[in-house]
């Protein structure tokens, strides 16, 4: 696009030392209590721009905005065509902003310039997508044992979808239900993670410059347990969209059950990811350093735990810990960097209370487990080997560079070990035999299955976790469903006189 407009939050620079405010009905707002915070950037470790808080009045005013704009003509009054080509328009935006979101979530996290610029890359063939459905939502004619009779379905908006992420891919995890419950005819409250939060505002600003109109899109920021729990408990909240931690999940669910909100969970994971003797060994062991230690392993579908076939154990686990000893950590905004810091002091903290568990439970540590010498919050790529699935590495979400390699026999013994677990978010299996890893698709209980590749994304792809990996699926139509509500109508056209006393059933 020529015409790029001059956004308030337009890069990283921008938003520099400053207060950022709250965006409700279109307009930049100062919270009403006058409350902000601090957030940090992880290269330093030091504050780069303030946060405002949002307090339950301000999470009214959201509410206020988004109900009324979901009966204005100008939005619901939209044809649906209109409406994809108003996400149309906000695609080309983000496309054309995409460096400078980039920048500011790699600011704001520590992900890979690298990593931020293909996410956001895709973020805008995202809302593509969804705008190109907008037109294609319809219902069914369905059959009625009835003479002059029809009998219809249709498709509707929810309603308000408040919808919650994490730090680890603010943006992304934000329009995996931003962009199907807009395309839906929803309107939206989004609330980015305290960690996390000046991408969200920047991303206000160019759903403005779209052209959607004022109500449909707002961002009210601050921490969870206070604009989190206004907007998970407000009854004027049609439905919750939480992309987080399984514990937080169970609380979003609770608050949300006191006015019987349906919600999404895209919660935590703990993903089995195996290589058999018959894989091609180095692309496998290539997968498991990528499935683990992209993105620092902040990632919800991480190959945390890796199973190994016990006649190549010994191969594959020195294969991977050599692979991880080379990888460059260094500063996300360098290209050749493969390795940032991790985005919070707190999930330093909890690796590292992790990496020790591994070596007082008996794991050998075989690669990584300290910091290394740099300001920021770094962790070296650590690897554990001889792991048991009952140990606190293998079973709980470390949510960082850590993975700990299992031995397994057989195919019995693999299953059984792979979903003895509370998480069924993702699984990956390597190997060349596809009778094996059909059996494996089949059998894990995981809510998406990769074979010879790892964290492999689709926005046509159905993905969401099964267990206390939590419940929804994001990407695709099944999206679309997740924020409808779906409306059956029954017409008698043959004029013909009802009997008060008898229930038309058949
Ligand atoms: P988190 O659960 O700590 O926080 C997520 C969000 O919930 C934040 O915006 C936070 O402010 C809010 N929150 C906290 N307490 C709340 C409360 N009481 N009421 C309402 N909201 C509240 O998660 P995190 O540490 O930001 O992110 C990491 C987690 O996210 C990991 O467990 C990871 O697996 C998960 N995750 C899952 C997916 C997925 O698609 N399944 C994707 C990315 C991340």
């Amino acid at each position: 696009m020529d015409d790029v407009p001059t956004l308030a939050w337009h890069d990283d620079a921008s938003i520099e030392g400053r207060r950022m405010p709250l965006y409700i009905c279109g307009s930049w707002r100062e919270p009403a209590g006058g409350d902000y915070f601090d957030s940090f950037d992880p290269t330093t470790a030091e504050a780069w721009y303030q946060v405002a808080e949002a307090g339950g009045g301000d999470v009214d005013a959201a509410v206020n905005a988004a109900r009324q704009a979901l009966v204005d003509p100008a939005w619901r009054g939209l044809t649906q065509t209109a409406r994809g080509d108003l996400l149309f328009r906000l695609a080309e935006l983000i496309g054309a902003n995409a460096e400078r979101l980039a920048r500011i979530e790699t600011r704001d996290n520590g992900k890979l310039l690298r990593e931020t610029r293909a996410q956001i890359g895709y973020l805008r063939d995202y809302y593509r997508y969804f705008a190109g459905i907008c037109d294609k939502i319809q219902g069914d004619t369905i059959p009625v044992n009835k003479a002059n009779m029809l009998n219809l379905t249709m498709i509707e908006p929810i309603g308000v979808v408040g919808i919650i992420g994490p730090w680890n891919s603010p943006l992304n995890t934000m329009s995996v239900s931003a962009a199907p419950a807009l395309a839906a005819g929803n309107t939206v409250i989004a609330k980015p993670s305290e960690h996390t939060s000046a991408s969200a505002l920047a991303f206000a600003e160019l759903v403005g410059q779209a052209g959607l109109p004022d109500g449909v899109f707002n961002v009210v920021t601050g921490h969870g347990h206070t604009t989190g729990d206004a907007l998970t408990r407000h009854p004027g909240v049609d439905k919750i969209a939480f992309t987080g931690g399984t514990s937080i999940g169970r609380k979003v669910a609770a608050n949300a059950a006191t006015h019987l909100a349906p919600c999404n969970l895209e919660l935590g994971g703990k993903s089995p990811h195996v290589v058999f003797a018959d894989a091609d060994l180095d692309r496998a062991a290539n997968g498991v350093v990528a499935g683990i230690f992209a993105a620092g392993g902040q990632t919800c579908v991480a190959g945390s735990r890796c199973f190994i076939q016990s006649s190549v154990y010994e191969e594959v686990v020195d294969r991977i810990a050599e692979k991880s000893r080379t990888i460059r950590i260094g500063h996300p905004l360098e290209n050749d960097t493969q390795l940032g810091p991790l985005a919070l002091a707190a999930q330093v903290e909890k690796v590292s209370t992790y990496v020790a568990y591994g070596s007082e439970e008996g794991a050998d540590l075989v690669a990584g487990g300290g910091r290394p010498d740099r300001p920021g919050w770094y962790v070296e790529p650590t690897v554990f080997a001889n792991v048991t699935n009952d140990m606190r590495i293998a079973r709980d979400e470390i949510f960082g560079p850590v993975v700990g390699a299992i031995r397994f026999q057989d195919e019995d013994e693999l299953i059984a070990l792979a979903n003895d677990t509370n998480y069924g978010l993702a699984a990956g299996i390597w190997t060349s035999d596809i009778d094996r890893a059909l059996r494996f698709a089949t059998s894990v209980d995981a809510g998406t299955v990769w074979v010879n590749t790892y964290r492999t994304a689709a926005m046509m792809s159905p993905m969401g976790g099964f267990k206390e990996s939590g419940y929804g699926k994001h990407n695709g139509f099944e999206a679309i469903r997740d924020f409808s509500r779906l409306k059956n109508v029954v017409i008698d056209y043959s004029g013909a006189s009802q009997d008060p006393f008898v229930i038309r059933v058949k």
